[in-house]
């Protein structure tokens, strides 16, 4: 589902997004509980991908204060947008954070990187290189996620994790990158104990990348689960979880 929803952002749509906020706000708060974890171990990526910037918008106000998109050109639109909106006097707006989950062509990386909390999807070596460069440049060191792929079907994106070791011996000492865990996506295995053994497969992986590059950087981050799968990823320790369609339950159809 890649284009956009054409749903007009209005006082209905904002309060469907308000009640989807909550519903997944408690949704996690459970799935935490029930893995004995705390709720504030865990932050809600929303993901906007499916909507508009003045729906994207409306998600913030109502409380979600990451928001991810996976293509550059929808990060830049609902960014600009929110930050114009922002900029108004006497707007009372609050502070975003933007997460880009999806793939980054390397001639969208100096228009990217300024906006951007955290990469979610740094998936080659090519990539490391040009996002420390472009870093440089800018001054700024940019915090990084390593996607692996740990699924059986083969068909998703991120380094293979037999590939892990040797990718960290060629990009933990980037000066510019600040690598601060992994990100990973299940094979969304119609099996929930599948789902979990993969996403502790990235748990574990990032344990042992831990221990051989530590003193270099500090792994802190698992970007793990989406809108069918959060449950089993807070359950094998995801810190992010990046929910899109559960939000926009009512909005899109
Ligand atoms: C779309 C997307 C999500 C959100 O998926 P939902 O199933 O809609 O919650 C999460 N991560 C990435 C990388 C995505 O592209």
């Amino acid at each position: 589902m890649q284009d956009r929803s054409e749903t007009e952002a209005n006082d209905r749509t904002a309060a469907i997004i308000r009640s989807n906020w909550q519903r997944v706000r408690d949704q996690v708060a459970d799935a935490c509980a029930k893995a004995g974890r705390e709720t504030s171990d865990v932050t809600i990526v929303g993901v906007s991908k499916y909507v508009s910037p003045e729906l994207a918008a409306q998600l913030i106000e109502a409380g979600c204060k990451h928001l991810g998109e996976n293509r550059p050109q929808h990060l830049w639109a609902a960014a600009e947008f929110y930050r114009t909106k922002s900029d108004q006097p006497n707007a009372d707006q609050p502070a975003v954070a933007w997460h880009m989950i999806g793939h980054l062509q390397r001639n969208k990386i100096a228009r990217t990187i300024p906006i951007i909390r955290l990469l979610h999807s740094l998936d080659s070596l090519r990539l490391a290189q040009a996002l420390s460069l472009e870093s440089k440049t800018l001054e700024l060191t940019l915090p990084v996620l390593v996607e692996v792929n740990v699924t059986e079907d083969g068909a998703k994106t991120g380094l293979p994790a037999t590939q892990l070791t040797s990718f960290f011996d060629q990009v933990a000492g980037l000066p510019h990158l600040r690598i601060q865990g992994l990100m990973a996506m299940s094979s969304l295995a119609a099996d929930s104990s599948a789902i979990q053994r993969e996403f502790e497969q990235v748990r574990l992986l990032r344990d042992q990348i831990q221990r051989q590059f530590v003193g270099m950087c500090q792994l802190n981050e698992l970007s793990m689960g989406m809108s069918g799968d959060y449950r089993e990823a807070i359950a094998q320790g995801a810190t992010i979880v990046r929910i899109g369609s559960l939000l926009w339950e009512g909005i899109l159809n």
